[in-house]
């Protein structure tokens, strides 16, 4: 029996829409599966015809190609997986690679042929190939059925200008774009549901995330910081995140909570950490800062209070979860893989001196005035030299050398 050489492809029809730009991000897209699947046993990625194709090493098992495949599905900018063979074109080669990749798909009854040529002077059309290749399976398997419409597994098989692709594999990938095609976003992370996928969402936009995260420490463990780390941890493996800080602000609200009116203590909470992730966007060369808020979800979160913490920062505020409810985030948590770790408890200074009355519909003067009373600037130097730095693997992130000049926000 021939052995053919294992293959991933990787289709991305969002990039392929955007013209002149196109091989740019082909190119931001395969530099970063290339560094995301160092651990696999890969050959070289290619650009073949509106495609990627991951070539594995001679000898590579299924469970191994199936490994990198499902690694894949959550890259941004991937918008589908397959994974079969690269086979000659050559009928007889091309027929017995479909035996094999349909002798490999496990547990089915019925299937269908869906071939493409995407060159014409390869001479058989695309029907004729179906009907080809549809006989040789239903000869190779005579008790599996042939159906057109939902089968159970369907053969893909595709022509290009020097090779054929033949694959019973294929999965709907994530979609968006490419890490690092879209600048740097400083985001809001807490050990909550709704910032890690709020992050998510930013970097399947082709942003590159910087989160911050605010601990209650000293005034409470670190725990919160822990969970972090491993939310970071499970974003870094389809390269979602680049780096994460840590302040430690615990001391600050406790302050706040001694000097404020008590109703106002969130905002000022909250504005004090907007103007510390603004300084380190600054630092960072980010464009904007992003948090996990959706409409009323919370005392904070209504549209004064949103106001009222917008205001502390020149910078954009993205809430890419503004409009979504909890059970829809919850469900793309679990899809990204954070929402077990998010369900942990964990105190962080959002449960650290709430008030018994939060405001809810918060005057902006008011928030001002309060802020006269507390030495803020001299709060936001010492809390981002506080700032402790812990970096991911994002391939599309190049840390900043210490002592970088900081980019002004225009202001
Ligand atoms: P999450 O599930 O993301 O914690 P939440 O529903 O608990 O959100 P809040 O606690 O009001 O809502 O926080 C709103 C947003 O503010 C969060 O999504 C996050 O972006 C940011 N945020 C809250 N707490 C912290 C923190 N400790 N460190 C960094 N950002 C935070
Ligand atoms: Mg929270």
């Amino acid at each position: 029996m021939t052995e053919f050489q294992r293959i991933v492809l990787i289709h991305y029809h969002e990039i392929g829409l955007k013209g002149h730009n196109r091989s740019v991000f082909e190119k931001r897209l395969m530099r970063n599966l290339e560094a995301l699947l160092e651990e696999f046993p890969l050959v070289t990625i290619h650009r073949v015809a509106g495609r990627l194709v991951i070539f594995l090493k001679e000898g590579t098992e299924r469970p191994v190609m199936l490994q990198v495949a499902t690694r894949c599905l959550g890259v941004p900018g991937v918008a589908r997986v397959s994974c079969g063979f690269k086979c000659d074109r050559d009928l007889d080669l091309m027929g017995q690679a479909a035996v094999q990749a349909l002798g490999e798909a496990g547990d089915f009854q019925t299937f269908k042929v869906a071939s493409r040529r995407n060159h014409t002077d390869f001479p058989t059309r695309s029907p004729e190939m179906n009907q080809i290749f549809g006989a040789t399976l239903c000869r190779a398997f005579p008790e599996k059925g042939v159906k057109m419409k939902e089968p159970d597994v369907t053969v893909g098989i595709e022509v290009v200008q020097n090779a054929s692709y033949v694959y019973a594999w294929s999965r709907k990938a994530i979609g968006g774009l490419p890490v690092g095609s879209a600048g740097r976003v400083i985001c809001l992370l807490s050990s909550g549901i709704d910032s890690p996928v709020a992050t998510w969402r930013m970097a399947r936009r082709g942003a590159v995330c910087i989160g911050v995260h605010f601990s209650g420490r000293p005034q409470t463990s670190d725990a919160s910081e822990y969970l972090v780390d491993d939310i970071a941890h499970v974003l870094e493996r389809t390269g979602c995140i680049g780096r994460v800080y840590v302040v430690p602000f615990g001391d600050y609200q406790r302050q706040i909570s001694l000097d404020a009116p008590p109703s106002l203590r969130v905002i000022l909470y909250r504005r004090l950490m907007f103007k510390v992730a603004e300084r380190l966007a600054e630092r960072e060369h980010a464009g904007a800062l992003v948090t996990g808020e959706s409409l009323g979800q919370v005392a904070s979160q209504t549209l004064d209070n949103i106001r009222c913490t917008d205001a502390a920062v020149d910078m954009p505020v993205f809430r890419p979860l503004i409009g979504t409810d909890k059970l829809e985030i919850i469900s793309m948590a679990q899809e990204v893989g954070t929402f077990e770790i998010s369900s942990m408890d964990a105190p962080d200074c959002c449960t650290l001196f709430m008030p018994r009355n939060p405001e809810t519909h918060a005057k902006l003067e008011d928030v001002l005035a309060a802020e006269t009373q507390l030495p803020l600037d001299q709060w936001i130097d010492e809390l981002v030299e506080l700032a402790e730095v812990t970096d991911y693997k994002c391939p599309s992130y190049k840390p900043r050398k210490p002592g970088a000049p900081a980019a002004p926000v225009a202001r």
